[in-house]
């Protein structure tokens, strides 16, 4: 009876073991120290350019609306306290209402979503928003997650091209979603600016929203 017993033991503990072993050769640690801040913006800027070069995501050559969406994140990034990036801001052309992070302290916000914003405080909100991903290193955990940290810093080329596909497709969780609604509401009240306003904007975005 004892051996039958010591017998399903040992079974239930090499059925354990195996589990251990398929998870630690399968899945990656999300840590984003894995990656330096330099190693990330020097991905960022390739795969910025990579993103820009398919027409769907068109650069949107105005220096005006350049300028406002600057002024604008000029007053957020007064806000941060310590942040070791370089924002970088690029408006596409494309009448989808849309933003997303690319590693690196790069953000990317379609023309139809700035039409979409009633006021600069909405504008205001979606930037502080996507600066939660960034500062919280979001996209970067997420690609270490999906990728491993060794292809994702492989610098094959086939890969660059994965990524920059990735990057404009997938979203966050919903635990990201709010760390960066937390980080945001945080940052519009330290810029003097109304926090509410990341409320009314996504009550007005309601399901249309793709931003990520
Ligand atoms: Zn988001």
């Amino acid at each position: 009876m004892q051996r039958t017993i010591l017998r399903d033991l040992l079974v239930l503990l090499g059925v354990f073991g195996l589990i251990w072993l398929v998870f630690s050769l399968f899945s990656y640690p999300e840590d984003p120290q894995l990656i330096s801040i330099h190693k990330e913006e020097k991905l960022g800027e390739v795969y910025v350019d990579l993103i820009l070069l398919n027409p769907v995501f068109g650069e949107f050559d105005n220096s005006r609306v350049d300028s406002a969406v600057r002024v604008i994140a000029d007053r957020l990034e007064e806000g941060l306290e310590d942040s070791e990036y370089n924002y970088h801001f690029v408006v596409f052309d494309s009448e989808m209402i849309n933003a997303f992070t690319v590693p690196g302290g790069n953000i990317l916000i379609s023309t139809g979503l700035l039409a979409f914003c009633d006021t600069p405080e909405e504008l205001a909100a979606v930037i502080a928003h996507e600066m939660g991903h960034v500062e919280e290193r979001h996209v970067v955990s997420r690609l270490i997650k999906e990728l491993g940290i060794e292809i994702l810093t492989s610098g094959d080329q086939y890969v660059i091209g994965e990524v920059s596909e990735l990057l404009t497709s997938t979203s966050f969780d919903r635990k990201q979603e709010e760390e960066a609604d937390l980080f945001a509401a945080k940052l519009l009240e330290t810029a003097s600016i109304e926090p509410r306003s990341l409320a009314t904007l996504f009550r007005k975005l309601g399901r249309r929203w793709t931003m990520n």
